[in-house]
């Protein structure tokens, strides 16, 4: 018998998100067929995946990873490599879920979206940096991006009554909420002297540790604020941040007449992916549902952007415009990366992406080889200013 579900590829499977979209195709077993997997270094949580799931496709990082992974689910499976296997897994399956962390997740997202389907984007950082290209390829007949990252899955869902005119001209602006991070209120002086540990913790999310230090920072915020740009169409100066250290309202959409609205339950990733795979049908699974019964406390206030400066740093790049956007996302994965590695401070992750910042001459962003000149040249400038210190 011929199977009518949805088939989906899950590309970074062994990640947070990944691991949380699972969780959602466990529930909804007779909703979707899981095609294609791909991750990195996990290699047996990948053969776990496999297994329980029965996928034939999977995407590894290298040839070596290829012949260990083939040892382990056997030669039925088949094994695809690099950025040509994600390419190739990305125009497999009816929804492209991209859980892959960084730039490596660029060929995911363009190659889902030429092939019009549907993409399921949690990797904010490739249609920060490639957001001219992914324009063009977004009007592929059938494409169609629905956010993951849960300030954009709320917006989205506030959007739903706005007419699809270019620009949103009824909507006043975009309010993306922030819990502030760990450091929220620290000054100055306190965040001299940040250990890894405390980055590493998040107050009301567990994510993976790129995207956890870029919230200790508020640069996801920023990342996050480009985002909200690219996917809606929506300039800059009308995407503001509001801190909300509660993490219940997702975020917020005011139209022009006053009135707001927003998206709220408990914080729990669980609840947008499912959204972006079921879209518009609605799983009933309550996930992150909210108890009225108890006393809820919200509150708004605005960001510290003179202790987190990297929030400036990314309205100035959108500001600039062609690929000044690539240089900075780029810059900041060297820079968190070192951070990781114990090579630099906490301190120094955002004036090392503003030092690169300062080198960048208004470079245009119309192919995909200047994207790539672009990202090669902010990192190897990032990664020289690392080995300077
Ligand atoms: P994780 O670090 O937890 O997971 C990253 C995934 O990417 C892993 O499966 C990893 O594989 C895989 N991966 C890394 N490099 C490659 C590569 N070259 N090819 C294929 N797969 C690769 O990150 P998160 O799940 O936290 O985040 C994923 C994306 O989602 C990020 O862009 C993040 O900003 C975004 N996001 C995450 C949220 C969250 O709650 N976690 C919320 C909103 C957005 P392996 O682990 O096997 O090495
Ligand atoms: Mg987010």
């Amino acid at each position: 018998m011929l199977s009518t579900r949805p088939s989906v590829a899950l590309l970074g499977a062994t990640g947070s998100i990944g691991t949380q979209t699972l969780d959602v195709l466990r529930r909804e077993l007779d909703s979707f067929d899981l095609v294609a997997i791909a991750g990195g270094q996990r290699l047996a949580q990948l053969a776990a995946i496999a297994k329980e799931f029965d996928v034939s496709n999977i995407g590894v990082v290298s040839n070596d990873d290829r012949v260990s992974l083939q040892a382990m689910v056997g030669p039925s499976v088949n094994i695809v490599v690099g950025a040509e296997g994600l390419t190739e897994l990305s125009m497999c399956a009816d929804v492209v879920v991209n859980a892959v962390v960084g730039f490596a997740g660029l060929p995911v997202t363009l190659s889902a979206l030429q092939a019009g389907k549907r993409l399921a984007l949690a990797n904010k950082e490739s249609l920060i940096a490639a957001a001219p290209l992914v324009a063009k390829v977004r009007t592929t007949g059938g494409a169609e991006i629905l956010p993951i990252d849960s300030e954009h899955c709320a917006i989205h869902q506030c959007l739903a009554g706005s007419p699809d005119e270019p620009g949103h001209p009824d909507v006043r602006r975009l309010l993306l909420t922030a819990s502030g991070g760990p450091f929220r209120g620290w000054t100055k002086h306190q965040l001299s002297s940040v250990a890894k540990s405390d980055a590493l913790k998040h107050p009301t999310w567990s994510m993976g540790p790129k995207i956890t230090i870029d919230s200790s920072t508020l640069m996801n915020k920023g990342l996050e604020v480009l985002e909200a740009s690219a996917l809606f169409g929506i300039e800059v100066d009308r995407v503001d941040v509001v801190v909300h250290p509660q993490s219940i309202v997702h975020s917020m959409v005011e139209y022009v007449d006053g009135s707001v609205l927003a998206q709220l339950s408990e914080p729990d990733m669980r609840l947008p992916i499912a959204y972006c795979l079921g879209s518009p049908v609605r799983f009933n699974h309550g996930w992150g549902r909210l108890d009225f019964s108890q006393a809820l406390h919200l509150t708004f206030e605005a960001p510290d952007r003179e202790a987190f400066p990297a929030l400036d740093l990314a309205y100035a790049a959108a500001r600039r415009g062609g690929a000044a956007a690539a240089w900075l996302s780029a810059a900041n994965e060297i820079a968190v990366d070192a951070f990781l590695n114990d090579q630099i401070s906490w301190s120094r992750i955002v004036p090392l992406v503003a030092d690169v910042m300062d080198g960048f001459d208004d470079e245009p962003l119309t192919s995909l080889e200047e994207l790539f000149e672009n990202d090669a040249t902010a990192r190897r400038i990032a990664h020289g200013m690392v080995i300077g210190q």
